[in-house]
C-alpha cells in the first residue's frame, strides 16, 4: 500500500489513518499473522516509490544505478537506450518566478496533459535544444526522453524539483517543503563536461517550456476557471542507463508478476524480469476488487505476485488525513475482502514507504509489516497498524531487501 505507514495526527485523537480507519478484512488477516515494522530502504532514508519498491523487491537500492527517470520511461513504454537521457516530470504551477504548486493543482486532465505535452513536443526552438519525446504518463506526470547522438548525456545532475534532492544514486525525499519556493536551478553534481552541458541543457529547456506554456490557451481557460495554470516542468532523477540487475527468476527461482498501474511500478517490473499486468488507474472499490480477482488468479500460475495499491499515498501528500483514511478502507472493502478466506498461501502487506499527513510527503519513518497465511504462527497482533508493528514478532527489520528472502523461507 503505497505510502501508507504514518504518524500521530493531532486533530483526530493522534490516531493514524490505519488506527483510525475501518479494515474488518485486514484485521482478521491480522490476527491470523505477525506482524513488524521495516525500514524499506534504511534508517535515516525517506525513500521515492522507485527506491521503496526496489528495496520491498530485495534490490538494495545503494547498489542500483537507480534513476527515476529511466525506470519511469521504460514504464511507459518509451523508446530508450544506454547513453539517453530519461527523467521524471511534473506539470507545475510557476507564478511571480516561484513555484506555488508542484502538481499544477494535481487536476490536469488527460485531455490537457496529452495536448501540453503535443505542444512541447512541437515546438521548434525545443526541438532545435535537442531530440527528445515527451509523454503524459497519468494526471500531471510525464516521462522525457532526450536522445543522444551527437551529445553525450550525465545523469550526474542535480533535481529541477524543490521537493527531492539527490544523495548519491538515491533520490530523497524532503519533508515539509514550503511552497511558494525559487524556481531551483539545475547543477551538475561532478566536473564533468556532459554533467554540465547536460545541467545547462536542462536550463534551457524548462526556460522555454514555460515560455510556450505560460499563454498557451489551455492555461488561459484554466486561469479562468480558477484552476492553476500547468505551465511549467519540474524534472527530476535524470539517467543514461537501464540499471543492470540480477533477475528475480535467477535469484530466488521463482516467476513472478506485478499487477500494478503506474509507470514507475511497470518499469521496475521491466527491470528485474518480472511480468506485468496492467490495470487502468482507478482507486475505486470496484477497481480495488477486480485487483484482488486477478491476483488470486496470478497467483495459480505464478510463485510471486506483486500488487501495487497507490490510493494511500496522494492523500498523505496533501495532508489530508480522512482522504488517506477513506483510501485505506476502501482498499479493505475492495482488495482485502477478496483475500481474507483465501488457503494455502503466504501473504505479506507492507509499504514502500510512510506519507505522514503532517509531513505531506514521504518520511523516513518504518511502516508496518504483516505476514499471514500458510503456516504463520499468530503473534497477538489485532490491527494492521505502526502500534501493532512495533511489538510484533517480526521485529524491526533494518532493510526492506531482505524481506523476501524471508518470505521465501516462511513459504517452503
Ligand atoms: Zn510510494
Amino acid at each position: 500500500m503505497d505510502g501508507v505507514g504514518d504518524l500521530p495526527f493531532p486533530e483526530r485523537g493522534n490516531q493514524t489513518p490505519l488506527e483510525a480507519a475501518k479494515t474488518p478484512h485486514l484485521d482478521k488477516l491480522t490476527a491470523k499473522g505477525m506482524m513488524g515494522t521495516v525500514y524499506t530502504v534504511k534508517q535515516g532514508i525517506a525513500p521515492e516509490s522507485d527506491a521503496g519498491v526496489f528495496s520491498l523487491l530485495s534490490y538494495d537500492p545503494a547498489k542500483l544505478d537507480l534513476s527515476r527517470g529511466v525506470v519511469e520511461a521504460l514504464g511507459s513504454g518509451m523508446e530508450f537506450k544506454n547513453g539517453d537521457l530519461a527523467l521524471r516530470c511534473n506539470f507545475a504551477t510557476v507564478q511571480g518566478g516561484q513555484i506555488t504548486d508542484r502538481r499544477a493543482g494535481r487536476n490536469v486532465s488527460t485531455d490537457e496533459a496529452r495536448e501540453l505535452v503535443e505542444t512541447v513536443n512541437g515546438d521548434s526552438q525545443l526541438k532545435a535544444l535537442a531530440s527528445f519525446e515527451l509523454k503524459a504518463t497519468i494526471g500531471h506526470r510525464c516521462a522525457l526522453v532526450f536522445h543522444s547522438g551527437r551529445n553525450h548525456f550525465s545523469g550526474a545532475v542535480s533535481n529541477l524539483d524543490p521537493a527531492y534532492s539527490r544523495k548519491g544514486n538515491v533520490t530523497i525525499a524532503l519533508s515539509g517543503v514550503m511552497l511558494p519556493a525559487l524556481v531551483p536551478r539545475c547543477v551538475p553534481l561532478n566536473k564533468s563536461k556532459a554533467a554540465r552541458d547536460t545541467a545547462h541543457l536542462l536550463n534551457q529547456f524548462a526556460n522555454q517550456v514555460y515560455e510556450v506554456l505560460k499563454d498557451y490557451p489551455i492555461n488561459v481557460k484554466r486561469n479562468e476557471r480558477g484552476d492553476l495554470p500547468a505551465n511549467f516542468l519540474l524534472m527530476r532523477d535524470a539517467g543514461t542507463k537501464t540499471p543492470k540487475v540480477r533477475k528475480l527468476k535467477e535469484k530466488f527461482g521463482f516467476r513472478s508478476v506485478a499487477v500494478a498501474d503506474m509507470p514507475v511500478e511497470l518499469g521496475i517490473a521491466k527491470v528485474i524480469g518480472m511480468d506485468a499486468e496492467v490495470f487502468p488507474p482507478d482507486r475505486s472499490l470496484q477497481g480495488y476488487s477486480k485487483r484482488a480477482e486477478k491476483a488470486l488468479q496470478l497467483a495459480t500460475k505464478y510463485d510471486l505476485v506483486y500488487v501495487h495499491l497507490k490510493g494511500p499515498d496522494e492523500p498523505g501528500h496533501d495532508g489530508d488525513f480522512d482522504g488517506k483514511k477513506k483510501s485505506i478502507e476502501d482498499i479493505d472493502a475492495g482488495f482485502f475482502a477478496g483475500l481474507v478466506e483465501v488457503e494455502g498461501k503466504l501473504l505479506c502487506v507492507t509499504a514502500d514507504h510512510s506519507t505522514p499527513c503532517i509531513a505531506k510527503g514521504h518520511s523516513d519513518d518504518p511502516v508496518p509489516i504483516l505476514v499471514t497465511g500458510l503456516n504463520v504462527k499468530p503473534d497477538g497482533s489485532m490491527r494492521f497498524t505502526e502500534a501493532y508493528g512495533k511489538k510484533g514478532k517480526l521485529g524491526t527489520i533494518q532493510h526492506g531487501h531482505e524481506i523476501l528472502k524471508k518470505l521465501k523461507r516462511l513459504a517452503s
